[in-house]
């Protein structure tokens, strides 16, 4: 029986709430395509700092690393506001996604058609949307030098190398081959040289997937295209700050915030979790939705190569909002009946583990 080693880190506010559910999720499908997850919880965030002084203890790097894969709800919350920046729950989650070497973002937009109307779209731009964006994490403007602030003026530098590049094409176009076979590349290389750059090396890292279509879009004309015609769309593949931005929006044309998961991926282990935050305004309510969470424990077992499995989690989701089962943040789009966080990890993993 095949065996996975799973680090968990629930984090903050409604973290332990969803991560939950996603574990009671995730054992139904392996019990039922047999195979074991050994889970081993760790600490980040908040929780992490008041209990060691440090939102991202070294245990927690080393359990990570020693595991097949992450799974994480989310870290943050008004108690640690005021906190210097090194300690605060936010710091933790970036020297854990860079000590695991998670150089590529990858966030799924689907559109389940029974929460079309959470969408701000009309229902035949909508419908059937199904895209991915590969978003670079770990360079670009955010991390390029020099960077700074002086009194009259402040500056931020965007760099790229060939091997950053080409290592996250690599990611896109392996990506696009699982599924329609078309990756729109995302830059600005009409006023950019460092976009310039990403095009040559697209287009060459592209000869080794010829059964890949290629597009180039600029930035600006990529926010356009998602509100106009986000059907267009299969892999959009993005440096760090154009794909900040475009995959928050391609996120909310699906419609609510608890529904959407991502992979960070790139070093040996990848982290699976919610694009949400820790919402600590519904914290221990019970009414989180768990969704988001349950679908990045899916994508978790598709790269644990559990395909099945992950089917098996995202048929079930389908078919639980089809009977018209809702958590409160969606229950105004159909709900036949409202139900709490865990009534909704347990209807899932009821159908998940058939
Ligand atoms: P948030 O995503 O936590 O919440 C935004 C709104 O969406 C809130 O009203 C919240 O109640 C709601 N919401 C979020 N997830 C939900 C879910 N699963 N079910 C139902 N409703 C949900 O964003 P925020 O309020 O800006 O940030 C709160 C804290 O989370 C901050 O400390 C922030 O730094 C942190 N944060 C963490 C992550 C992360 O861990 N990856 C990401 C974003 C924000």
């Amino acid at each position: 029986m095949k065996q996975y080693k799973i680090a968990v880190l629930k984090g903050d506010g409604i973290g332990p709430e969803i991560v939950n559910e996603a574990i009671k999720v995730l054992n139904a499908v392996a019990t039922s395509e047999n195979f074991k997850l050994e889970y081993t919880e760790f600490l980040l965030g908040g929780s992490a700092y008041d209990k060691t002084g440090d939102p991202c203890p070294k245990e927690t790097i080393e359990g990570c690393l020693n595991s097949d894969a992450v799974l994480f709800g989310a870290i943050g919350g008004y108690k640690w506001d005021n906190l210097p920046k090194e300690k605060r729950p936010e710091s933790g989650l970036l020297k854990i996604r860079k000590a695991l070497g998670l150089f590529a973002n990858i966030r799924p937009a689907v559109i389940f058609d029974e929460l079309i109307e959470a969408s701000t779209l009309k229902e035949e731009v909508i419908k059937g949307v199904d895209l991915l964006v590969v978003r670079e994490l770990t360079g670009g403007i955010y991390f390029g030098k020099p960077r700074g602030k002086e009194k009259d003026k402040a500056y931020n530098t965007m760099v790229y190398t060939k091997e950053e590049i080409e290592r996250i094409a690599r990611i896109g176009f392996e990506e696009a081959m699982k599924r329609r076979k078309k990756v729109t590349s995302v830059d600005k290389a009409n006023v950019l040289e460092v976009s310039e750059l990403w095009r040559e090396v697209v287009e060459e890292v592209a000869k080794d997937y010829p059964e890949v279509a290629l597009e180039h879009m600029y930035v600006d004309n990529a926010a356009m295209q998602l509100v106009r015609n986000p059907k267009q769309f299969d892999v959009i593949l993005t440096g760090n700050i154009f794909g900040d931005i475009l995959s928050d929006e391609a996120s909310m044309i699906v419609g609510s915030i608890g529904l959407l998961p991502s992979a960070s991926i790139g070093g040996k282990v990848g982290l699976f979790e919610p694009i949400h935050g820790s919402a600590p305004d519904i914290a221990g309510e019970k009414i989180a939705n768990p969704i988001a969470t349950i679908l990045s424990a899916a994508m978790m077992l598709d790269f644990l190569g559990e395909l099945n499995g992950a089917e098996k989690i995202r048929k079930a989701i389908k078919k639980v909002l089809k009977e018209g089962y809702r958590t409160k943040d969606i229950a105004s789009f159909g709900a036949k009946r409202v139900v709490n966080t865990e009534e909704m990890g347990d209807l899932i993993a009821e159908n998940a583990g058939n």
